[in-house]
């Protein structure tokens, strides 16, 4: 691993209380807002932000012992796969300085996989938290839809994303998993549930006897040294008693499509409020209204997000949105539908988490559509709704990193956990 600089900004160490995560550094996503540091969602726009309270996961990471020791960087507005789209620029991969760490949550990380921090919060909305641990060779966790808090996370796409954790190891994964999951009052999503055994309890647990479904359209567009390497992943799980076998499920077909629609209408919303008036930067600009917000919005985002306000406004406007916001959330539930069918007769689906090795530094950025494109396998999850994990493969340290992703029921991430410490490099 080569020396790197610094993927998050640093922030003024205070003393761990006793807990959990006592000992345990942790990088922050710079879209989870904590008191009194500087949380930007990697724009122009809010780069002068303190939030006055900190988000929930944030109190509770802090009350488990954990230091924060920075805010890590990320795509703006979490709207990427590269962590290129940040107004700070880019984070390196930490493996080769020439390629990207993936994105959105790629602060984070790479700075668990450079060893600059032992933890990292991320954020997943179509696959931020698992395809940087994906390009970084690190453990990433996209937690089940209602399972944690979003109470202090700067919405992006509020239906989708959920906050989760990046690791070295399953463990420690499921350590922090442990702590920042619960019901919370102020995010009315977050689901209630009777306490459940704790998640690092499944580390190391026997699978022998699981299923394991491989859709064919989620292996289909992947790259042959990925493919490879998945199915070296897929007969260690067969060596280990899994069974292993192939599923269909056309309606992933229409994912990478409808989760763009819902994500860039969600977003166009969600991103309204930012005028200079109400939230974010202001241009100094004198004279009428629509002119100042204009110039507000001109100077704050960059050209990632006016491409989503844009489009996004396009799918909601009137005489437009049945074609495309209603037909994409049509899609959504055919989607959830069928992976709850597939659940009832596997316990599991495996599949690479990204199609493709991380990409080479500005080489995604010539074409959008194609980076739109990789985030075939991660979409599906946040459109169902669904927990998956992305495990480093056995071939990561020969090929450069691969993540092998499991997906389980809404709720079942302790499954995940029990596979992912199973196929995990030792
Ligand atoms: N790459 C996806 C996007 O750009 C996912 C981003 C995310 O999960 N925040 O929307």
């Amino acid at each position: 691993m080569t020396d790197i600089n610094s993927f998050i900004t640093k922030v003024e160490l205070e003393e761990g209380v006793e807990g959990p995560l006592a000992g345990f550094t942790i990088a922050v996503k710079d879209n989870i807002s904590t008191k009194g540091i500087h949380t930007t969602c990697g724009s122009a726009m809010l780069k002068d932000y303190i939030p006055p309270y900190d988000a929930t996961v944030v109190e509770k990471i802090k009350a488990a012992g954990a230091t924060i020791i920075g805010k890590a960087n990320m795509d703006e507005f979490g709207m990427g796969t590269t962590t290129e789209t940040s107004y700070f620029g880019p984070t390196l991969n930490p493996h080769d300085n020439s390629r990207v760490a993936g994105g959105s949550s790629g602060g984070s990380a790479a700075s668990v996989a450079s060893g600059e921090a032992m933890l990292g919060l991320g954020t997943d909305t179509g696959g931020s938290i698992r395809c940087p641990a994906a390009f970084c060779g690190v453990v990433g966790i996209k937690p089940t839809y209602g399972l944690v808090s979003r109470y202090g996370l700067i919405a992006y796409a509020n239906s989708l994303e959920q906050i989760g954790p990046i690791a070295k190891t399953v463990e420690d994964a499921a350590t922090l998993l442990d702590v920042i999951v619960g019901h919370d009052v102020k995010d009315s999503t977050s689901v209630e549930r009777k306490s459940c055994d704790k998640y690092t309890d499944f580390v190391g647990e026997k699978v022998d006897g699981m299923a394991i479904g491989v859709p064919v359209e989620l292996i289909e567009g992947a790259d042959e040294i990925v493919l490879e390497s998945f199915k070296t992943a897929m007969d260690r799980m067969e060596q280990k008693g899994c069974m292993v076998r192939e599923i269909t499920l056309p309606s992933l077909e229409k994912a990478v499509a409808a989760y763009y629609i819902i994500a860039m209408s969600e977003a166009s919303s969600n991103l309204a409020r930012y005028d200079g008036v109400r939230y974010g930067i202001s241009s100094g600009f004198e004279g009428d209204w629509n002119r100042m917000f204009s110039v507000s919005r001109e100077n704050g985002f960059g050209s990632e997000v006016k491409r989503r306000i844009l489009l996004g406004t396009y799918a909601l406007s009137a005489g437009y949105q049945d074609r495309y916001y209603t037909k994409a959330q049509r899609a959504k539930a055919w989607i959830r539908k069928e992976f709850e069918n597939a659940f009832s007769q596997v316990d599991a689906i495996a599949s690479p988490t990204m199609p493709v090795l991380p990409f080479k530094l500005g080489e995604g950025h010539k074409d959008p559509l194609k980076l739109y494109l990789a985030d075939a396998n991660t979409v599906p999850v946040n459109l169902a709704g669904l927990p998956a994990i992305s495990i480093p493969s056995e071939s990561s340290k020969k090929d450069g990193p691969i993540g092998i992703q499991f997906v389980g029921p809404r709720f079942q991430e302790q499954k995940l956990i029990q596979l992912g410490s199973s196929v995990e490099i030792e």
